[in-house]
């Protein structure tokens, strides 16, 4: 029988939140590495728009609720953590799936969801990259600025 290593007593120490966009896959590992992440250490949230229901939480309230809870969770279960990395990225096919009304343009949302994370978690550190294309073959990625992020005054969800 094949076996494989099992993480005796893990020790995350950041929970990173990203799209599964394949398109991005490469460039958000590399990034995440280069930055003092680590993906067998930490623990990746990947599922469509990772993190962009929370730049409009009240007129997303399941998704950002259910997001709100599984962040939640993983603190009280590993202490450890003390990073949240809600990375989003240019020509998300998700944002089609968030009401017209309210969908906020590619970085513009990041500012938004930062500061509705600072909300609920206001003990974590909060990284806010955003990746965008270079050209067909290349993806870069900016930093938003966290001391920029609004503090939400109103319970969001
Ligand atoms: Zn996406």
């Amino acid at each position: 029988m094949k076996t494989y290593p099992a993480v005796v007593n893990p020790k995350p120490t950041a929970i990173i939140i990203h799209c599964m966009d394949p398109r991005f896959a490469t460039a958000i590992s590399l990034f995440l590495e280069e930055n003092d992440f680590n993906r067998q250490r930490d623990i990746i949230m990947s599922f469509p728009g990772g993190p962009v229901c929370l730049a409009h939480p009240r007129d997303t309230p399941s998704r950002s609720k259910w997001l709100i809870k599984k962040l939640r969770f993983n603190f009280k279960h590993f202490p450890t953590i003390e990073t949240i990395a809600a990375v989003i990225h240019e020509d998300c096919r998700y944002s089609n799936a968030i009401p017209q009304d309210c969908r906020i343009p590619g970085k513009e949302a990041l500012p938004l969801i930062g500061g509705c994370l600072k909300h609920y978690f206001p003990e974590k550190k909060i990284v806010l990259p955003y990746a965008k294309f270079t050209d067909i073959h290349r993806i870069t990625f900016e930093l938003v600025d966290t001391t920029q992020v609004p503090h939400l005054l109103e319970e969001a969800v």
